[in-house]
């Protein structure tokens, strides 16, 4: 049986990351609040933009 599979992962380029973070104050148990553009921890009040690393079509040209 091929079932598609769904689950708390989500493939992102060649790195695995979850669909939730964890909040890097409170540990790996409390997750954050997905917003928009941010993050959130409902618990600490830590957020985090959204910020790709590596934004598709946008090439760092160094031209001097
Ligand atoms: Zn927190």
């Amino acid at each position: 049986m091929a079932k598609a599979r769904v689950g708390l992962y989500e493939v992102k380029g060649e790195t695995l990351q979850r669909t939730h973070r964890s909040c890097p104050k409170c540990g790996p148990g409390t997750f954050l609040a997905e917003h928009k553009d941010r993050r959130s921890c409902g618990r600490c009040g830590y957020s985090e933009s959204k910020a790709a690393p590596a934004a598709k079509g946008k090439a760092a040209k160094s031209a001097a």
